[in-house]
Formats: structure tokens, C-alpha cells, sequence
């Protein structure tokens, strides 16, 4: 460690004493803080009297909501793509905040690893359990709190989807915009920093959580905010704990902003000759500013799946799905423009999805576009991955990608929420060939590279998880990921909230 860094950390430990100073951890300052901060020790696997002494214990508390079948623990590790299924050994459903703090309690008492759980979406191995221990599934969680229309906002538990809230807010006039392509948890959004295909218009989690409850890992139950929407009280632990991963502790309560359902709605495609063209078309339509509410791109390899999958005939070459959200006068006017813009690009007609049920139609067969892809190639294994650039850079990123692909030979569909500079790749992959898999690791490595070497990042939704750990650093610098490993280390002394996951001790 060079000494630069070493001050920096010693002046990092102490900041972030005072910080987070909670449960087990005392108040220093100074000097002190360094030599008090917690020693975390790379942690161990969960020895197996641990786990029986912690089974009984949960067993005795919770009855038949403690699982430990084989097949329960397996579809509460990873399952989604080609990152290894690591199961945890107990599977709890807690109901409440008191009963998710009693467990983390008992956890911390036997000393084993605490995962949670929302629905199991994420796709860089977030869910497993390399060490061992319990999932907290907080599927049973699902009580809409409080819904206060005048100010626009809500309370919900952290196992209600984003689906549900939707269907319950449909009737208020009101809607929650941040739709990832699953039906995930408002927990496990809080905990990713969840977005989608709105978020160019109405943000990502990290600007529609106003406060959130949660559990620490020493059971200790913390209310991060309340229902202001502005606050300059004190630092922000809304933000903290937001896309941390289950790693600092356990969303049980989420406070949300919502919108009222626009006035006008309206929906269209546009096809390009090539993705350069497309992300050309996003690039200009953004920094004029028209105020577009979804603006996604699909290549035509995804456009192909789409059609097969979800029974459309899209035209098969790069494509734009739009939605403009606004008054009928607004949204005609913003569809106008886009359609002068598409037009300077080579793009075009611009097509509208006019009736409410085409819109639904095309947007479930965006949301779609994961599994759809899959069919593109049955039997391989899929590799979803995401980065994210600043929107100047949309273009040449994606079609240096698109160049890559084409050399290497992989059959791997782009997806984007291109408004944001944000796409994903889904390689298709036989595991069972290991010069394909190396071709591919090196390929998502070119793809990170890339998008780091143009000032964006290593993931813009999706997360850290497992997979994306290693670029964290090159991402961050050292400085910047130890204040990160601090931070960890002083709420979580003991490293058992989702260990090996974001930053490794
Ligand atoms: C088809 C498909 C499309 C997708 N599209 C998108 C997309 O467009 N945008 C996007 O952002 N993501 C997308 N994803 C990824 C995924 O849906 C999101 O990451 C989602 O936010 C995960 O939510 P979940 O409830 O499934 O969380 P899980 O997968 O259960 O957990 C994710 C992480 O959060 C932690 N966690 C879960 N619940 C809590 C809690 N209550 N408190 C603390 N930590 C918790 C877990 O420990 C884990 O580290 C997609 C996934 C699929 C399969």
C-alpha cells in the first residue's frame, strides 16, 4: 500500500466512524478511529454446527417458514444466467420488520451470513451465497403502508413487485415509473439501484426513494429519512443504503415518489439502417432536449428474437421504441420533432402505436426481450450484462461493440435504454465449449474496458453482484473503493450481510 493511501484510509476509517457510528461501534474521532476500526477478516464458511444450531433456532421462532429442501435453497441462489448457482443453507420469510430484525439477531449470534432476497432477479450472481447462511425472503413482506395522493408518494414493504404497486395505484390516477424488464421487488430495486426503460424521463431508485427503513446487521432497526422531498439534514443514508446490495443491511420499508398518470400517452417505432444511425438519432433528440419518456434501442439480432418470441412483425433492422408523456398538444409536438431528427439519420417512417393495447403490446415485448433472446439460440446460456456511458459517447460505444461481435462471432442481441447512454448485451453461450466461454469473458472484458475508457461505468443498473467486483477498482480508484471497503467494515463489522459481494475484505 503506498503511504499516500494509507493516510487516506486511516482519515477514512475515521470519517466514516463518525458516520455510521451504530449498534456495536462506539464514537471516535481522530487519531482513535484508526486505531479502533473494525478488523474485518475475510469471511469463512459457515460451519455446519453454526448452521444446525441456527436451523433449530429458526425452526423453534418461525416454523414452517424456515425451508431447507434442496430445491427451495437452489432457486434462492443465482439461476438466471451462466453465473454458477451458490445456494444458501436456510431459506426464512419473515412478515414483519421486528421479525426480520429478531433473525438478522439470531444470524449475528451464530455468526452466519445473511442474504436477501427479494424476487431473484438480479443477474450477476447478487443472490448467492459463496459462504453459506440464511436468505431472508421478503416475498411475504407485501402491505401497501400508506398512499398519500396529495403529495404523491407511498409507503410499501419491500416484497411488493413494481407490478403490484402499479395495478393497486392504476385507480388513484397515480403510477410508479421505475419498470426494470422483471417483475422485481421494491426492495431488491432499492438495493440494485434498479431503472428501466423510463428512467431518461423520471430517474432511476436512487431518485424516487425518499426514505427507507431497514434492518442492520446488528438487528438494529433505522428509519433513513422521512417523507420531505428535499432534506439537508445530516448525511444521506437513504443513498447509502441504496444500491448496496444487501451488503450494509435489510430494506424493509421504502417511501416513493410517484407520478400522476400523464394526460396523453403515445408510442411509436423507428427503424435506422444501422445502430451507429439509431444511437446518432438518441444522441441529437436528447441534447435538444425534447423531453422523451422511453426511448429504447434494439438491434436487429434482438428485433428477430422480439418478432419470434413475442409474435410481431417489426421491420428486422435497428429500431427505436418510443413514448412521449405530456399534453395531446406536447406529445404530438415532441413526436414531430423526434420524427425530423430520425429523419436526418436515415430513419424512419416514424410509426405510431396508437391504440392503448398496441402500446401495452410493444412495450411487454421490450420487457420480453431477455427470454426472447434465449430462443435465439435453446440450450445456451445467457450472459446479461450492462454498461453505461455519457450520452456523447452512445454511438461510438455501441458500435464498437457491435464490431466486436461481429469479429468474435457470437450470436449476443443489444438491448438499450439508450436516453440514458445505457445498453445491455446478452451473449448466448454453449458452456459446455471452454474456448466459447473464454471468448466471451474476454469479450464482456472489452465491453467493461470500453465503457470505463469513455468516462461511463461498469454496470448502469444491473449491479456489482459477483461479476462485476473486479472493476470495481478500475471504475473507482483505489481511494474511492477503500472508503467503500471502510464504510462496509464499520456498519458491518462482522461481514455477514451478503459477504463477497461489491467489495471484498
Ligand atoms: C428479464 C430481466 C430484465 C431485467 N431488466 C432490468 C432493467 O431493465 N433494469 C434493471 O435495473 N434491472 C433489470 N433486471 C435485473 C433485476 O430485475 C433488477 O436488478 C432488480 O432490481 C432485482 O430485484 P429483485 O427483487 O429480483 O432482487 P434480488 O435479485 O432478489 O436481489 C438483488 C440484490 O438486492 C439484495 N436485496 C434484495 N432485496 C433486498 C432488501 N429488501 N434489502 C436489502 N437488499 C435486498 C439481494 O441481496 C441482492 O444483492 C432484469 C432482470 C431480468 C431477469
Amino acid at each position: 500500500m503506498n503511504e499516500g493511501y494509507g493516510i487516506f484510509l486511516i482519515r477514512s476509517v475515521a470519517f466514516a466512524t463518525v458516520l455510521v457510528a451504530m449498534g456495536e461501534m462506539s464514537i471516535t474521532t481522530g487519531s482513535e478511529a484508526s486505531m479502533n476500526a473494525p478488523q474485518v477478516t475475510a469471511r469463512q464458511k459457515a460451519t455446519d454446527a453454526s448452521i444446525a444450531a441456527l436451523s433449530s433456532d429458526l425452526s423453534q421462532r418461525f416454523g414452517d417458514r424456515v425451508a431447507t429442501s434442496a430445491a427451495v435453497r437452489e432457486q434462492h441462489g443465482h439461476t438466471l444466467t451462466w453465473v454458477k448457482n451458490q445456494p444458501p443453507d436456510i431459506v426464512v420469510y419473515p412478515r414483519t420488520t421486528e421479525e426480520v430484525s429478531e433473525i438478522v439477531k439470531l444470524c449475528a449470534t451464530h455468526g452466519v451470513p445473511i442474504i436477501p432476497y427479494g424476487t431473484g432477479t438480479s443477474l450477476e450472481g447478487h443472490i448467492n451465497a459463496p459462504y453459506g447462511g440464511v436468505s431472508i425472503d421478503l416475498s411475504l413482506m407485501k402491505r401497501i403502508i400508506a398512499v398519500h395522493d396529495e403529495d404523491l408518494d407511498c409507503v410499501v414493504e419491500a416484497g411488493v413487485t413494481r407490478k403490484e404497486l402499479n395495478e393497486f395505484l392504476r385507480d388513484k390516477g397515480l403510477f410508479f415509473p421505475i419498470d426494470p424488464g422483471a417483475d422485481a421487488s421494491i426492495g431488491g430495486m432499492a438495493a440494485t439501484r434498479a431503472s428501466g426503460t423510463n428512467a431518461v424521463r423520471y430517474g432511476t431508485m436512487k431518485d424516487v426513494v425518499l426514505a427507507l427503513t431497514a434492518v442492520l446487521p446488528n438487528g438494529e432497526i433505522v428509519k433513513t429519512a422521512s417523507r420531505a422531498r428535499k432534506s439537508s439534514a445530516g448525511y444521506d443514508l437513504t443513498r447509502l443504503l441504496v444500491g448496496s446490495e444487501g451488503t450494509l443491511g435489510i430494506v424493509t420499508e421504502i417511501t416513493l415518489k410517484l407520478h400522476g398518470i400523464p394526460e396523453a400517452i403515445s408510442a411509436g417505432i423507428c427503424s435506422f439502417p444501422t445502430v451507429k444511425a439509431a444511437c446518432d438519432a438518441v444522441i441529437m433528440t436528447i441534447q435538444t432536449g425534447i423531453p422523451v419518456a422511453r426511448i429504447e434501442l434494439l438491434d436487429e439480432v434482438q428485433v428477430k428474437a422480439v418478432n419470434l418470441h413475442s409474435k410481431l412483425s417489426l421491420p428486422e433492422s435497428p429500431l427505436l421504441l418510443m413514448e412521449f408523456h405530456g399534453s395531446e398538444a406536447g406529445v404530438q409536438e415532441q413526436a414531430e420533432r423526434f420524427g425530423e431528427i430520425a429523419a436526418e439519420f436515415s430513419g424512419g417512417p416514424f410509426e405510431w402505436a396508437t391504440k392503448p393495447e398496441e402500446r401495452s403490446r410493444l412495450w411487454q415485448a421490450r420487457h420480453d426481450a431477455y427470454w426472447a433472446a434465449k430462443g435465439l439460440r435453446p440450450g445456451a446460456q445467457s450472459v446479461a450484462t450492462d454498461v453505461c456511458v455519457p450520452i456523447s459517447r452512445l454511438a461510438e460505444c455501441v458500435d464498437a461493440t457491435k464490431q466486436d461481435i461481429l469479429e468474435i462471432g457470437l450470436i449476443a442481441p443489444i438491448v438499450g435504454h439508450v436516453g440514458d447512454g445505457n445498453f445491455h448485451v446478452q451473449p448466448l453461450v454453449n458452456t459446455d465449449d471452454p474456448a466459447e466461454i473464454e471468448a466471451c469473458e474476454a469479450f464482456v472484458d472489452r465491453l467493461v474496458r470500453r465503457a470505463l475508457a469513455m468516462e461511463g461505468t461498469c454496470t448502469g443498473e444491473h449491479g456489482v453482484g459477483q461479476k462485476k467486483m473486479k472493476y470495481l477498482e478500475v471504475e473507482h480508484g483505489p481511494a474511492a473503493l477503500g472508503l467503500m471497503r471502510v464504510l462496509k467494515q464499520a456498519i458491518d463489522p462482522h461481514n455477514i450481510m451478503n459477504p463477497g459481494k461489491i467489495v471484498a475484505l
